[in-house]
């Protein structure tokens, strides 16, 4: 049975990656060693982590004037590291339009009890469950605050911003997690941007932090391993980064630009949520929750049937027929297909002929 993974994350990876990872796995560019058992200061993996960031450099088309660090603690360790090493001494704003977004804000000011600085909640869209991207008013806005955070794509409840709202110069730090070399966006337009690795880059371990050198700290941050400085200057290797994931990392981004980069995966990224997303609109039976189409996201589809009950048979159908990890988020219900870069075409059509028998047996 062909098995077609809508998980939101760890997620699906290209197979054509997994298998150079599988024919490479044993011997190494003839090192005779795996990856895995290679020094992380040996020539090979020097090679294999400089040209991750080439590549990313590349795809991203990232100006020189910011450093590329692959680090670990995944994206939920950037919540505290984030205000930690930029925030201290002064504001910095949150724009909560998701559960992600809501939990670096509430992150920050935990932290604030203990350091001096002031998080603000700019806006949120909390009240109505995050089903629309809430706007605010950016006369509001201190241009001395450290930055305003915002994440690119709400990965539970499927909304993304593509176009960046005017923050009146504050630098964006953006969590682009779930979208990160999904949708185009000008990296010169942010402070900072990171993700985690496990939806569009690779297996889960690897955190991707992209800084603009002006903003990384000078003065020492709590500790070390929490430091953008110490970490930009040992160039992510002040300790043992994680290995293998860097290497995973790498083959997907030769593979995104042999596929024609970013704005090819942009493009067919807009194909296949388009279709999921005209059918449901054209449905009676499907509904998706977010209803203005400029705040939908194109990688994570949130859809319900009319009843918890048909929701949960839905998944028990799918699951059967091999669309696995398709339940939604237990905060929104319903289904979630998560259609990342690494998603086929195929897929989608095939859920999407799954999705009309079913209505058709349930629907009347
Ligand atoms: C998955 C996700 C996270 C959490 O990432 P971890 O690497 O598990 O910490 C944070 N933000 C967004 C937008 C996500 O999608």
């Amino acid at each position: 049975m062909v098995v077609y993974n809508f998980s939101a994350g760890p997620a699906v990876l290209p197979k054509e990656v997994l298998k150079k990872a599988q024919a490479e796995f044993l011997d190494y560019a003839g090192t005779g060693m795996s990856v895995m058992e290679l020094s992380h200061r040996s020539k090979p993996f020097e090679d294999i982590i400089q040209s991750a960031e080439q590549l990313l450099r590349e795809l991203m088309g990232i100006p020189d004037n910011y450093k590329v660090l692959f680090l670990q603690g995944g994206a939920s360790t950037q919540f505290s590291m984030i205000p930690l090493n930029l925030a201290l001494g002064k504001k910095a704003y949150y724009h909560v339009a998701g559960s992600w977004g809501k939990k670096a804000y509430t992150e920050a000011v935990l932290l604030s009890k203990t350091l001096p600085f002031e998080p603000i909640l700019l806006a949120s869209s909390e009240d109505s469950n995050f089903d629309h991207i809430p706007s605010f008013d950016a006369s509001s806005i201190d241009p001395q605050a450290a930055y305003v955070h915002i994440t690119t794509n709400n990965t539970i409840e499927g909304t993304a911003i593509y176009d960046l709202p005017d923050t009146k110069g504050v630098p964006i730090v953006a969590d682009m997690s779930s979208n990160i070399l999904a949708a185009q966006y000008r990296v010169a337009d942010f402070g900072m941007i990171y993700a985690g690795a496990q939806k569009n880059i690779g297996p889960a371990g690897v955190t991707i932090v992209i800084i603009r050198e002006d903003l990384i700290n000078t003065t020492p941050a709590l500790s070390s391993m929490l430091d953008y400085k110490i970490q930009a200057d040992n160039e992510s290797l002040y300790n043992t980064p994680p290995t293998f994931g860097i290497y995973m990392a790498k083959l997907v981004f030769e593979h995104v630009k042999s596929l024609g980069g970013v704005v090819k995966m942009a493009e067919l990224n807009r194909h296949k949520s388009g279709l999921l997303y005209d059918y449901i609109d054209r449905s009676a039976f499907y509904q998706n929750p977010v209803k203005n189409p400029a705040d939908r996201s194109v990688a994570n589809i949130p859809f319900t049937t009319p009843s918890p009950e048909l929701d949960k048979l839905f998944c028990q159908e799918a699951e059967s027929q091999g669309f696995v990890n398709i339940k939604g988020h237990r905060s929104v219900g319903g289904m979630r297909a998560s259609l990342y870069n690494a998603f086929p075409l195929e897929g989608v059509e095939a859920l999407l002929n799954f999705m009309k028998e079913f209505e058709d047996k349930h629907g009347h």
